[in-house]
């Protein structure tokens, strides 16, 4: 079996470094916010480019503290819209929603799979104050069209890096192309923890105080509570964890684009049966996932799974679609919902081989 993701084989690599991180956090005696999290913002905020990074519990923390902040900055309020592509992962939605403004769904481009900015300016109202980019799948957004668009109708821009770390916009990276950024180390994602953790980068000082503050009680002095905080922090054991990952994050990505790089030649779509993603810029995708697209989706997954190759739907339900979003439910949004039906993920990985790769590509292929 070619599996979708062998994440035990990809901990393994690292075991030796990971166990003398985890013995040192043991030996320290600090298990929350101690040296390895200060050590971890600084390389991260480094290697992203950025000013700030704040260690958090989640993904979804990081993106859900991002607003919350700007909230008690008096720059959200209860009323106000944040755009956000139709297609991506629920946990985008869910930070806007669970700080109780509301999202306003914009449909992807089929193509790209990515927020499709054409159909960004005619979503904006006088409540709108934001523009939630995703960059999904690994491939950065169209951001300086983003950028442009923010600009003029005065919006901050939030990007949801979750799976996309290390990738580029021109020369920036990903966490310091808009106003703030939220990260995940959920175990499967590029830079991936060995539990949860999340991260928010920005360089915006205040917003990062405010933000750290909130996920720490809402105190910035022991005792003295100025917000109504949360606890989400990056524990010590996670981030050693992350330091050791993060020195290998460029190599398993280069491997990553190996991969991919094979797919896109390789993959023949005759018959129109297979459509691969449109790419502009191979060298910044960081390929979290590498998903095509098949009318007859759930057909090539049942073939590809009799001759032993794993693959996932992201995502099989829209969003929209969702019990919990039952308000939603009679949207209509078209691309959003052919991408739902027609999206499978191909394996893909930093220790997969280019054997493994080579015979999906012949299974594949042989798919009519
Ligand atoms: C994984 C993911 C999140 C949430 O991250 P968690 O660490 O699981 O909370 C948010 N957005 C996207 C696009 C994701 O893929």
């Amino acid at each position: 079996m070619i599996s979708f993701l062998d994440l035990k084989k990809i901990n393994q690599e690292y075991r030796d470094e990971l166990i003398e991180a985890c013995s040192r956090v043991i030996d320290s005696g600090y298990y929350i916010q101690s040296r390895e999290c200060n050590l971890f913002e600084e390389e991260f905020s480094s290697y992203c480019g950025v000013e700030h990074t704040i260690g958090v519990g989640s993904g979804l923390d990081a993106l859900k503290l991002i607003i919350r902040g700007y909230k008690e900055l008096g720059i959200f309020n209860k009323d106000s819209e944040i755009i956000v592509p139709a297609n991506t992962y629920i946990a985008s939605i869910l930070a806007i929603s669970d700080s109780g403004l509301k999202p306003i769904l914009v449909e992807p481009n089929i193509d790209t799979y990515l927020l499709d900015v054409s159909k960004i300016e005619s979503s904006i109202t006088p409540k709108t104050e934001a523009i939630l980019v995703v960059h999904l799948y690994g491939m950065v957004s169209q951001i300086d069209k983003i950028l442009d668009i923010a600009k003029k109708y005065n919006l901050k821009v939030i990007e949801d890096s979750a799976q996309s770390h290390g990738a580029y916009f021109k020369d920036r990276r990903c966490g310091n192309l808009g106003d703030a950024s939220g990260f995940s180390f959920y175990p499967t994602k590029n830079l991936g923890a060995l539990g949860d953790g999340g991260a928010v980068t920005t360089n915006d000082s205040k917003l990062a105080d405010t933000i750290r503050a909130l996920g720490n009680y809402g105190s910035k002095k022991k005792y003295e509570h100025i917000y109504i905080g949360v606890n989400s922090r990056l524990d010590e054991i996670q981030a050693s964890m992350l330091r050791v990952k993060l020195r290998y994050l460029d190599r398993e990505i280069e491997h990553r684009r190996d991969i991919a790089n094979y797919y896109l030649n390789n993959i023949k779509n005759k018959n129109k049966n297979i459509i691969l993603p449109k790419v502009e810029e191979r060298k910044s995708h960081v390929w979290h996932l590498f998903v095509i697209r098949s009318e007859r989706r759930d057909e090539l997954y049942s073939y590809l799974l009799s001759h032993n190759i794993q693959t996932v739907i992201h995502y099989p339900i829209a969003p929209h679609k969702q019990m919990a979003y039952s308000k939603l439910n009679g949207l209509n949004l078209p691309i959003t919902q052919r991408l739902a039906k027609e999206v499978i993920s191909l394996p893909i990985s930093s220790i997969q081989t280019i054997d493994d790769t080579k015979k999906v590509v012949e299974v594949l292929n042989g798919f009519s």
